[in-house]
């Protein structure tokens, strides 16, 4: 079962700078896709537009079945679908940890208080933080912040993650807790796109690498065919 295919992508910025130049991908249930490639090479621009946090140039994006870039698509519900982590964590300064996972569920998802509350506790236990719901986003490190972000993205229930270079802003001591939650998340069969400079993770889960350069799939593999360089 196809969750994500894109079909002939192009996008230029206003800059005139051409970040995707016919960008054709097809992820399968399940697949753990990790995008890697030199910086600029257009890997976060691809992550972006399979949520639609960036409209593209030419070309189509099928995500959940749904058409990304149509205007007539509910991105709400799509983006509910698609859990998003990003490089900085993007936490709400001002809300507790506990409430950072309540939000979406209660706004969006229409969940109940308890319900939410629920939820939100047992995805803190899964990303080993349970011990830190009531403290703010800046009393913890990175690390932890990530492992919230993540928990945080999973709230909704999505069915694809997208991560977008999710240690890169880590401590190096940090990374390990975060891949972890992440290798977990993939053993569980969650399908996943991930752009990263970690290759051991990119060896261990990835499915398939994606190779990126000058804002073209330049090489695609299973990931012990790639690092053998076969
Ligand atoms: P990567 O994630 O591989 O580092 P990006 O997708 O961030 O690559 O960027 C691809 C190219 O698009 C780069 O040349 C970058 O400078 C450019 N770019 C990225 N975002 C924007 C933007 N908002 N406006 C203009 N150019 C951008
Ligand atoms: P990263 O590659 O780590 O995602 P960047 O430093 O490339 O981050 O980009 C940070 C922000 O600046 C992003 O929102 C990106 O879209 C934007 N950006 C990147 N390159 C350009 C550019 N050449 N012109 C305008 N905005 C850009």
């Amino acid at each position: 079962e196809v969750l994500i295919e894109a079909r002939g992508v192009h996008k230029t910025y206003a800059n005139g700078v051409v970040a995707l130049a016919d960008v054709s991908l097809s992820v399968a249930r399940g697949e753990v896709i990790c995008i890697v490639g030199p910086s600029g090479s257009g890997k976060s621009t691809l992550l972006r537009t399979l949520n639609a946090l960036e409209p593209i140039s030419a070309g189509e994006i099928r995500v959940l079945g749904e058409a990304v870039h149509d205007r007539h698509t509910d991105l709400n519900r799509l983006r509910a679908r698609v859990g998003m982590v990003f490089q900085s964590f993007n936490l709400f300064p001002h809300r507790t940890v506990l409430e950072n996972l309540m939000l979406a569920p209660r706004i969006v998802g229409g969940l109940s208080e308890a319900e939410a509350e629920a939820r939100a506790r047992a995805l803190l236990d899964k990303v080993g933080l349970a011990g830190k719901h009531d403290q703010y986003p800046s009393q913890l490190s990175g690390g932890q912040q990530q492992r919230v972000a993540i928990a945080r993205a999973l709230a909704m229930n999505p069915q694809i993650m997208l991560f977008d270079e999710p240690t890169s802003a880590l401590d190096p001591e940090k990374v390990g807790e975060v891949l972890d939650v992440m290798k977990a998340l993939a053993a569980e069969g969650m399908t996943m796109c991930v752009v990263t400079h970690e290759m051991g993770f990119a060896r261990a889960v990835a499915s398939r690498v994606v190779f990126m350069d000058a804002g073209r799939i330049c090489h695609v593999d299973a990931p012990e065919r790639f690092f053998n360089g076969a």
